[in-house]
Protein backbone atom coordinates (compact mmCIF):
# COMPACT_ATOMS: atom_id res chain seq x y z
CA UNK A 1 0.00 0.00 0.00
CA UNK A 2 1.35 3.82 -0.59
CA UNK A 3 2.29 5.81 2.52
CA UNK A 4 3.27 9.31 1.61
CA UNK A 5 5.21 11.00 3.86
CA UNK A 6 5.44 14.97 3.96
CA UNK A 7 8.72 16.14 4.99
CA UNK A 8 12.03 14.17 5.21
CA UNK A 9 12.42 12.02 8.56
CA UNK A 10 15.10 9.33 9.87
CA UNK A 11 15.71 5.88 7.51
CA UNK A 12 15.54 3.63 10.50
CA UNK A 13 11.45 4.27 11.17
CA UNK A 14 10.86 4.87 7.34
CA UNK A 15 12.68 1.00 6.44
CA UNK A 16 10.55 -0.45 9.18
CA UNK A 17 7.30 0.74 6.84
CA UNK A 18 8.87 -0.09 3.40
CA UNK A 19 9.39 -3.50 4.53
CA UNK A 20 5.40 -3.82 4.15
CA UNK A 21 4.45 -0.43 1.98
CA UNK A 22 5.51 1.52 -1.12
CA UNK A 23 7.20 4.73 0.96
CA UNK A 24 6.74 8.31 -1.56
CA UNK A 25 8.39 10.96 0.79
CA UNK A 26 8.16 14.43 -0.56
CA UNK A 27 12.08 15.30 -0.90
CA UNK A 28 11.79 19.12 -1.15
CA UNK A 29 13.03 21.46 1.41
CA UNK A 30 9.91 22.88 1.97
CA UNK A 31 6.15 21.00 2.63
CA UNK A 32 4.16 20.32 -0.02
CA UNK A 33 1.71 23.06 -0.83
CA UNK A 34 -1.72 21.89 -0.50
CA UNK A 35 -2.60 20.95 -4.36
CA UNK A 36 1.10 18.91 -3.94
CA UNK A 37 -0.54 17.35 -1.12
CA UNK A 38 -3.97 16.84 -2.51
CA UNK A 39 -1.86 14.85 -5.62
CA UNK A 40 0.01 12.74 -3.15
CA UNK A 41 -3.24 11.55 -1.46
CA UNK A 42 -5.68 10.93 -4.51
CA UNK A 43 -3.98 7.29 -4.48
CA UNK A 44 -2.13 7.10 -0.78
CA UNK A 45 -3.68 4.53 1.73
CA UNK A 46 -1.39 6.40 4.92
CA UNK A 47 -0.38 9.59 4.97
CA UNK A 48 2.76 10.49 7.67
CA UNK A 49 2.27 14.03 8.08
CA UNK A 50 4.85 15.98 9.14
CA UNK A 51 3.91 19.47 10.16
CA UNK A 52 1.27 19.92 7.21
CA UNK A 53 -2.19 21.72 7.95
CA UNK A 54 -4.65 19.08 7.11
CA UNK A 55 -8.37 20.58 6.89
CA UNK A 56 -11.78 19.89 5.53
CA UNK A 57 -10.84 21.93 2.14
CA UNK A 58 -7.84 19.15 1.41
CA UNK A 59 -9.68 16.10 3.33
CA UNK A 60 -12.79 16.64 0.89
CA UNK A 61 -10.40 16.42 -1.90
CA UNK A 62 -8.18 13.50 -0.77
CA UNK A 63 -9.09 9.83 -2.57
CA UNK A 64 -11.14 7.14 -1.17
CA UNK A 65 -8.41 4.98 -0.31
CA UNK A 66 -7.16 7.45 2.64
CA UNK A 67 -7.41 5.29 5.30
CA UNK A 68 -5.24 7.15 8.11
CA UNK A 69 -3.46 10.33 8.97
CA UNK A 70 -0.43 9.59 11.38
CA UNK A 71 0.96 12.84 12.61
CA UNK A 72 4.19 13.54 13.98
CA UNK A 73 3.69 15.18 16.66
CA UNK A 74 1.27 15.08 19.79
CA UNK A 75 0.02 18.11 19.44
CA UNK A 76 -2.55 17.82 16.04
CA UNK A 77 -4.55 20.69 15.93
CA UNK A 78 -3.22 21.20 12.56
CA UNK A 79 -5.33 18.39 11.36
CA UNK A 80 -8.79 18.77 11.23
CA UNK A 81 -9.14 15.35 12.89
CA UNK A 82 -13.39 15.16 13.30
CA UNK A 83 -13.69 15.95 9.70
CA UNK A 84 -11.72 13.17 9.12
CA UNK A 85 -13.39 11.04 11.22
CA UNK A 86 -16.87 11.97 9.01
CA UNK A 87 -15.12 10.64 6.32
CA UNK A 88 -13.74 7.34 7.78
CA UNK A 89 -10.13 8.83 8.96
CA UNK A 90 -8.19 7.92 11.35
CA UNK A 91 -5.88 10.01 12.71
CA UNK A 92 -3.35 9.51 15.13
CA UNK A 93 -0.44 11.08 17.02
CA UNK A 94 3.30 10.35 19.19
CA UNK A 95 2.32 11.03 22.75
CA UNK A 96 4.86 10.14 25.69
CA UNK A 97 7.83 9.95 23.13
CA UNK A 98 8.28 13.53 23.65
CA UNK A 99 7.35 14.25 26.98
CA UNK A 100 10.53 14.92 29.07
CA UNK A 101 12.27 16.56 25.55
CA UNK A 102 9.62 19.12 25.73
CA UNK A 103 8.92 19.80 29.25
CA UNK A 104 13.39 19.92 29.37
CA UNK A 105 12.75 22.62 26.49
CA UNK A 106 9.95 24.32 28.49
CA UNK A 107 12.51 24.50 31.91
CA UNK A 108 15.65 25.73 29.01
CA UNK A 109 13.63 28.37 28.47
CA UNK A 110 12.36 29.14 31.76
CA UNK A 111 16.23 29.03 33.08
CA UNK A 112 17.46 31.06 30.13
CA UNK A 113 14.75 34.12 30.22
CA UNK A 114 15.30 33.98 34.28
CA UNK A 115 19.10 34.75 34.46
CA UNK A 116 19.26 36.47 30.92
CA UNK A 117 21.30 33.16 29.53
CA UNK A 118 21.15 34.95 26.14
CA UNK A 119 21.65 38.69 26.99
CA UNK A 120 24.46 37.39 28.93
CA UNK A 121 26.31 35.60 25.87
CA UNK A 122 25.75 38.07 23.72
CA UNK A 123 27.03 40.15 26.10
CA UNK A 124 30.57 38.50 26.42
CA UNK A 125 30.51 38.04 22.53
CA UNK A 126 30.38 41.50 22.13
CA UNK A 127 33.33 41.80 24.05
CA UNK A 128 31.69 44.31 26.88
CA UNK A 129 32.66 42.12 29.42
CA UNK A 130 35.66 43.71 31.39
CA UNK A 131 35.61 42.11 34.46
CA UNK A 132 33.54 41.28 37.10
CA UNK A 133 31.26 43.98 38.14
CA UNK A 134 28.47 42.31 41.07
CA UNK A 135 25.83 44.10 40.00
CA UNK A 136 25.75 43.47 36.54
CA UNK A 137 23.21 41.53 34.55
CA UNK A 138 21.50 40.62 37.56
CA UNK A 139 19.02 37.69 37.23
CA UNK A 140 15.81 36.54 38.86
CA UNK A 141 15.84 33.01 41.42
CA UNK A 142 14.24 30.32 40.16
CA UNK A 143 14.52 27.99 43.27
CA UNK A 144 12.06 28.92 45.83
CA UNK A 145 9.48 30.73 43.98
CA UNK A 146 5.98 29.21 42.50
CA UNK A 147 5.92 28.23 39.44
CA UNK A 148 1.74 27.72 37.80
CA UNK A 149 1.48 25.62 35.39
CA UNK A 150 -1.29 25.46 33.01
CA UNK A 151 -2.27 21.93 31.19
CA UNK A 152 -1.16 19.50 34.07
CA UNK A 153 -1.02 16.41 31.43
CA UNK A 154 1.89 14.51 30.50
CA UNK A 155 4.38 17.78 29.88
CA UNK A 156 2.93 19.46 32.43
CA UNK A 157 3.89 16.95 34.92
CA UNK A 158 7.07 16.22 33.82
CA UNK A 159 7.77 20.32 34.01
CA UNK A 160 6.34 20.55 37.60
CA UNK A 161 8.68 17.04 38.57
CA UNK A 162 11.70 19.23 37.41
CA UNK A 163 10.43 22.10 39.47
CA UNK A 164 10.00 19.89 42.49
CA UNK A 165 13.93 19.62 42.05
CA UNK A 166 14.30 23.26 42.34
CA UNK A 167 12.38 23.04 45.80
CA UNK A 168 9.79 25.30 43.79
CA UNK A 169 5.55 25.33 45.12
CA UNK A 170 3.69 23.55 42.22
CA UNK A 171 0.31 25.25 41.43
CA UNK A 172 -1.53 23.98 38.25
CA UNK A 173 -4.72 24.33 36.37
CA UNK A 174 -6.29 22.17 34.05
CA UNK A 175 -9.81 21.21 32.68
CA UNK A 176 -9.92 17.54 35.26
CA UNK A 177 -8.61 18.21 38.08
CA UNK A 178 -6.01 15.18 39.49
CA UNK A 179 -7.28 12.86 42.33
CA UNK A 180 -5.79 13.88 45.98
CA UNK A 181 -3.55 10.99 45.36
CA UNK A 182 -1.46 12.00 41.90
CA UNK A 183 -1.94 15.68 43.61
CA UNK A 184 0.18 14.47 46.80
CA UNK A 185 2.60 12.21 44.58
CA UNK A 186 3.40 15.40 42.40
CA UNK A 187 2.89 17.76 45.00
CA UNK A 188 1.25 19.68 43.24
CA UNK A 189 -2.15 21.81 44.03
CA UNK A 190 -4.91 22.78 42.16
CA UNK A 191 -5.75 26.59 41.68
CA UNK A 192 -8.39 28.22 39.52
CA UNK A 193 -6.91 29.98 36.09
CA UNK A 194 -6.81 33.53 37.54
CA UNK A 195 -5.39 32.46 41.13
CA UNK A 196 -2.89 30.62 38.71
CA UNK A 197 -2.19 33.60 37.08
CA UNK A 198 -2.02 36.26 39.79
CA UNK A 199 0.25 34.15 42.23
CA UNK A 200 3.27 32.40 40.46
CA UNK A 201 6.51 33.37 39.70
CA UNK A 202 6.49 31.36 36.35
CA UNK A 203 3.43 30.67 34.40
CA UNK A 204 4.05 27.33 32.11
CA UNK A 205 1.88 26.77 29.08
CA UNK A 206 1.22 23.27 28.13
CA UNK A 207 -2.19 23.22 27.17
CA UNK A 208 -3.52 21.51 23.65
CA UNK A 209 -4.57 24.14 21.05
CA UNK A 210 -8.55 23.78 21.03
CA UNK A 211 -11.14 26.63 20.88
CA UNK A 212 -11.13 27.05 24.62
CA UNK A 213 -7.32 27.53 24.90
CA UNK A 214 -7.00 30.08 21.84
CA UNK A 215 -6.40 33.39 23.25
CA UNK A 216 -6.09 31.31 27.23
CA UNK A 217 -3.79 34.22 28.73
CA UNK A 218 -5.02 37.54 26.80
CA UNK A 219 -4.61 40.90 27.84
CA UNK A 220 -6.69 40.60 30.80
CA UNK A 221 -4.81 37.85 32.41
CA UNK A 222 -1.33 39.16 31.60
CA UNK A 223 -2.71 42.58 33.33
CA UNK A 224 -3.26 40.12 36.61
CA UNK A 225 0.36 38.56 36.84
CA UNK A 226 3.06 39.97 39.19
CA UNK A 227 5.67 42.48 37.51
CA UNK A 228 8.33 40.45 38.58
CA UNK A 229 6.58 36.93 36.83
CA UNK A 230 7.66 34.98 33.52
CA UNK A 231 6.13 33.33 30.96
CA UNK A 232 6.49 30.05 29.61
CA UNK A 233 4.94 29.09 26.00
CA UNK A 234 6.58 25.30 24.76
CA UNK A 235 2.58 24.58 23.75
CA UNK A 236 0.93 26.15 20.81
CA UNK A 237 1.82 29.87 19.79
CA UNK A 238 -2.47 30.76 19.83
CA UNK A 239 -2.33 29.68 23.14
CA UNK A 240 -1.32 33.73 23.80
CA UNK A 241 -2.66 36.60 21.88
CA UNK A 242 1.09 37.41 21.23
CA UNK A 243 0.15 41.24 20.56
CA UNK A 244 -0.90 41.38 24.22
CA UNK A 245 1.91 39.88 25.17
CA UNK A 246 4.00 42.18 23.49
CA UNK A 247 2.17 45.06 24.73
CA UNK A 248 2.76 43.63 28.59
CA UNK A 249 6.45 42.89 27.85
CA UNK A 250 6.78 46.86 26.73
CA UNK A 251 4.40 48.20 29.49
CA UNK A 252 6.33 46.04 32.95
CA UNK A 253 3.51 44.09 33.01
CA UNK A 254 5.44 41.16 33.23
CA UNK A 255 9.40 40.47 33.65
CA UNK A 256 9.82 38.43 30.68
CA UNK A 257 9.10 35.39 28.58
CA UNK A 258 10.47 31.94 27.04
CA UNK A 259 8.47 31.63 23.78
CA UNK A 260 8.77 28.21 21.45
CA UNK A 261 5.90 28.47 19.93
CA UNK A 262 4.09 32.26 18.03
CA UNK A 263 0.75 32.79 17.02
CA UNK A 264 1.32 33.02 13.20
CA UNK A 265 4.59 30.29 12.96
CA UNK A 266 7.22 30.77 10.99
CA UNK A 267 6.42 35.06 11.82
CA UNK A 268 6.87 36.61 14.99
CA UNK A 269 5.30 39.88 15.90
CA UNK A 270 7.61 41.86 15.28
CA UNK A 271 8.28 44.30 18.72
CA UNK A 272 9.11 41.11 20.63
CA UNK A 273 12.21 40.84 17.92
CA UNK A 274 13.49 44.02 19.72
CA UNK A 275 13.03 42.81 23.31
CA UNK A 276 15.64 41.53 25.66
CA UNK A 277 13.81 39.91 28.13
CA UNK A 278 12.18 38.07 25.53
CA UNK A 279 13.68 34.25 24.65
CA UNK A 280 12.88 32.56 21.53
CA UNK A 281 13.32 29.11 20.25
CA UNK A 282 11.98 28.06 16.37
CA UNK A 283 9.44 25.54 17.93
CA UNK A 284 12.08 22.62 18.75
CA UNK A 285 10.61 21.50 22.33
CA UNK A 286 10.99 18.13 20.91
CA UNK A 287 13.78 18.50 18.60
CA UNK A 288 16.40 16.23 19.99
CA UNK A 289 17.66 13.40 17.63
CA UNK A 290 16.61 10.88 19.65
CA UNK A 291 13.13 12.16 20.42
CA UNK A 292 12.25 13.06 16.91
CA UNK A 293 13.47 9.47 15.64
CA UNK A 294 11.42 8.41 18.30
CA UNK A 295 8.43 10.39 17.07
CA UNK A 296 8.76 8.93 13.60
CA UNK A 297 8.28 5.21 14.84
CA UNK A 298 5.78 6.22 16.60
CA UNK A 299 3.63 7.44 14.01
CA UNK A 300 4.95 4.78 12.01
CA UNK A 301 3.30 1.97 14.29
CA UNK A 302 0.41 3.69 13.89
CA UNK A 303 0.19 3.56 10.37
CA UNK A 304 1.28 -0.09 9.94
CA UNK A 305 -1.56 -1.08 12.39
CA UNK A 306 -3.99 0.99 10.90
CA UNK A 307 -3.05 -0.39 7.56
CA UNK A 308 -3.13 -4.07 9.16
CA UNK A 309 -6.69 -2.98 9.54
CA UNK A 310 -6.07 -2.67 13.91
CA UNK A 311 -7.04 0.16 15.70
CA UNK A 312 -3.94 1.55 15.80
CA UNK A 313 -2.19 2.75 19.24
CA UNK A 314 -2.83 6.76 19.32
CA UNK A 315 -5.87 7.30 16.90
CA UNK A 316 -7.21 10.13 18.76
CA UNK A 317 -10.61 10.36 16.92
CA UNK A 318 -13.61 8.54 16.26
CA UNK A 319 -13.74 7.29 12.42
CA UNK A 320 -17.64 6.68 11.24
CA UNK A 321 -16.37 3.12 9.86
CA UNK A 322 -13.61 2.33 12.65
P1 LIG B 1 -1.70 16.03 27.39
O1 LIG B 1 -1.07 14.95 28.19
O2 LIG B 1 -3.02 15.76 26.72
O3 LIG B 1 -1.84 17.31 28.35
C1 LIG B 1 -2.62 18.42 28.06
C2 LIG B 1 -3.46 18.74 29.28
O4 LIG B 1 -4.20 19.93 29.05
C3 LIG B 1 -4.46 17.63 29.61
O5 LIG B 1 -4.45 17.35 30.99
C4 LIG B 1 -5.77 18.25 29.17
O6 LIG B 1 -6.88 17.77 29.88
C5 LIG B 1 -5.53 19.70 29.48
N1 LIG B 1 -6.49 20.56 28.81
C6 LIG B 1 -7.10 20.37 27.62
N2 LIG B 1 -7.92 21.41 27.34
C7 LIG B 1 -7.82 22.24 28.41
C8 LIG B 1 -8.45 23.46 28.73
N3 LIG B 1 -9.34 24.03 27.91
N4 LIG B 1 -8.13 24.05 29.90
C9 LIG B 1 -7.26 23.47 30.74
N5 LIG B 1 -6.64 22.30 30.48
C10 LIG B 1 -6.93 21.71 29.34
O7 LIG B 1 -0.74 16.54 26.27
P2 LIG B 1 0.87 16.66 26.33
O8 LIG B 1 1.48 15.45 25.75
O9 LIG B 1 1.25 17.11 27.69
O10 LIG B 1 1.07 17.86 25.27
C11 LIG B 1 0.52 19.14 25.53
C12 LIG B 1 0.68 20.04 24.33
O11 LIG B 1 2.02 20.45 24.20
C13 LIG B 1 0.37 19.38 22.97
O12 LIG B 1 -1.01 19.40 22.68
C14 LIG B 1 1.18 20.20 21.99
O13 LIG B 1 0.39 21.19 21.39
C15 LIG B 1 2.26 20.83 22.85
N6 LIG B 1 3.60 20.37 22.46
C16 LIG B 1 4.49 21.27 21.95
C17 LIG B 1 5.74 20.85 21.59
C18 LIG B 1 6.75 21.82 21.03
O14 LIG B 1 7.55 21.45 20.18
N7 LIG B 1 6.78 23.04 21.49
C19 LIG B 1 6.12 19.51 21.72
C20 LIG B 1 5.20 18.63 22.25
C21 LIG B 1 3.92 19.07 22.61
P3 LIG B 1 -7.72 16.54 29.22
O15 LIG B 1 -6.77 15.38 29.12
O16 LIG B 1 -8.82 16.34 30.17
O17 LIG B 1 -8.16 17.02 27.86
Amino acid sequence: MKVYVSFWLPEAPLNVLREKHEVIVNEKESLPSADELVAQLADADAFLCVGSRVDSSVLDRVGDRLKVIANWGVGYNNIDADYAAGKGIMVTNTPDVLTETTADMAWALLMAVARRVVEADAYVRAGQFQGFKPFAMLGSDVWGKTIGIVGFGRIGQAVGRRALGFGMKVLYYDAVRLSPESEKELSATYVDLDTLVKVSDFVSLHVPLVDDTRHLIDAARLSTMKPTAFLVNAARGPVVDEQALLDALRDGKIAGAGLDVFEREPEVTPGLLELSNVVLAPHIGSGTWETRTNMAHVAVRNIIAALDGETPPNLVNKPSAV
